[in-house]
């Protein structure tokens, strides 16, 4: 090994040093952490985190990657050393150009702008939050134009979180979607609703853990690599692909979204811990690529969950978990988890009006990047979004343009990567059943495990190392398409809401 390959090991082990110690924090203050704990966590915090920037984008780390970059040293090295070479310098010279002074503003800006936030929703008023916005906006561009000056600005946002992914096939993507779903919506709301009142009662607490634990175990998380705790909103954090965790929320009120949140975040931890173990603790491991990270997340909790001949073989063991579900049977409870309605709440909506609020958020974001709306006129843009497609207007700006945080600090280009990992899903589960043969099949048998076995060996073990075009290449043959998915709606759908057999 040479002299310069070993100085980079050196300094990524303590980069991972410092990841773990920040990543345990914040597992600590979002799950058990008191009050009184907070200052000095916060503190400890923002001392690893400025040590962690400070390694690097230091000179020390810019030489070697330099050097290590000289086709004498580039040679000698594995593709995984190229790639884990490439990758840190190309984010170390664009990090390396953002001023000082701009980057503390930026951060400066980005507290106040969540404070304002969280009081403008609390009021339900806009004006509390528009002043900020209009400032994150404006320090976003003058970021981007430090990183990304050769890129447009909102394909240099996207770039954040989907690397390599487009505007200009995202807008082929979701206006495909989006012209084959408002009328397969339209067509479900006017359907027959099925009767959700068994699912209006009072839940066991304690038995939704029980549940939580057997559905992880059931696809295939990893308990000696793995554990749980509780958080207000549920997410998935990997120490290590040997420590990865997950969080939910209990609630006596709701019995499914504790399931599939459990679902969910199990896909996320499932990804994490399956990727190739030689890539540890470097730019190569896990998956930074949300929407390809989303991707297995919502396979999981969708393509699977919600799928009825996943619960064959386990529903009895889960009324036996939960006993309120004793009079709930199997086909009922399919629908309820199938129940498709027009709501505001991105969050809570059902996988198939979902994409409509992504769709609304991303052609929002381009307005705000793109078109140069104004800030205050926002909200009624978003609005008339609303009614176009969903039919349904909020009635103040809490339920509306005020209820996800993502703008307030400066996660702008975030959220289509939620709606790329569904329409990947699509592809793969095409992919899968050419390989595999019919899903329904392989779940109603309970043979999930190969299942879970064809997502590790053809998505998981790549981690960071394939690209999100280069996977979709890999996978499925093809580019992006939204076909898959608006096949899959349908034909699923028309099984819950006769109305949906009438479209083509
Ligand atoms: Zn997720």
């Amino acid at each position: 090994m040479s002299e310069l390959l070993g100085k980079l090991k050196e300094i990524n082990a303590k980069l991972a040093n410092f990841t773990t110690i920040s990543e345990l924090l914040y597992w600590d203050m979002r799950t058990i952490m008191p009050e009184g704990g907070f200052e000095a966590h916060a503190n400890a915090m923002d001392y690893i985190q400025t040590e962690s920037f400070r390694l690097s984008n230091s000179d020390e780390l810019f030489e070697i990657l330099k050097g290590l970059s000289e086709p004498e040293e580039w040679e000698q090295l594995d593709d995984m050393w190229k790639f884990i070479v490439k990758t840190m310098r190309e984010d170390q010279e664009r990090s390396r150009r953002i001023p000082e002074e701009v980057f503390r503003r930026a951060v400066a800006i980005t507290t106040e702008s969540e404070h304002a936030w969280e009081e403008a929703k609390q009021a339900s008023d806009f004006s509390i939050f528009a002043p900020h916005l209009k400032k994150q906006i404006e320090i976003t561009k003058e970021i981007k134009s430090y990183t990304h000056p050769e890129m447009e600005l909102y394909d240099a946002l996207l770039n954040d979180y989907e690397k390599g992914m487009d505007s200009a096939t995202i807008d082929r993507i979701f206006s495909e979607l989006r012209e084959g779903l408002v009328p397969l919506v339209r067509q479900i709301l006017a359907d027959k609703q099925p009767d959700d009142s068994k699912f209006r009662r009072k839940f066991d607490t304690e038995a939704e853990k029980k549940v939580q634990k057997y559905l992880l175990s059931y696809i295939g998380f990893d308990w000696e690599r793995g554990t749980t705790a509780e958080s207000e909103h549920p997410f998935t954090l990997d120490l290590t692909c040997s420590d990865v965790r997950v969080t939910n929320h209990f609630r006596e009120d709701d019995v499914i979204d504790p399931m599939f949140s459990a679902i969910h975040e199990g896909g996320h931890a499932i990804f994490e811990q399956n990727v190739n173990p030689e890539y540890k603790d470097t730019e190569a491991g896990g998956c930074s690529y949300l929407g390809i990270h989303e991707s297995q997340s919502r396979f999981f909790e969708n393509i699977l969950g919600r799928n009825i001949n996943f619960w064959k073989p386990i529903y009895a063991d889960i009324q036996k978990l939960q006993p309120e579900l004793a009079d709930v049977s199997l086909e009922e409870f399919a629908r309820e988890i199938n129940h498709v309605q027009a709501s505001m709440i991105r969050t809570a909506a059902d996988e198939v009006t979902y994409c409509l609020h992504v769709i609304l958020r991303y052609e929002v974001e381009k307005a705000i990047f793109r078109e140069g709306v104004a800030v205050e006129d926002l909200p009624a843009l978003w609005n008339s979004k609303m009614k176009e497609y969903l039919g349904i207007v909020p009635k103040n700006d809490a339920e509306g343009i005020l209820q996800d945080m993502h703008w307030s600090d400066g996660s702008f280009g975030y959220f289509p990567t939620y709606l790329l990992g569904s329409i990947y899903d699509g592809m793969f589960l095409e992919a899968m059943e050419a390989e595999l043969g019919s899903v329904d099949t392989l779940l109603a048998d309970g043979k999930i495990g190969e299942i879970r076995g064809w997502l590790n060996r053809k998505i998981h073990w790549y981690g960071n190392t394939r690209l999100p075009k280069e996977v979709l290449q890999a996978v499925c043959g093809r580019e992006a398409t939204a076909q898959p998915l608006l096949r899959y709606f349908r034909e699923k759908y028309a099984r819950y809401y006769p109305n949906v057999k009438n479209l083509k």
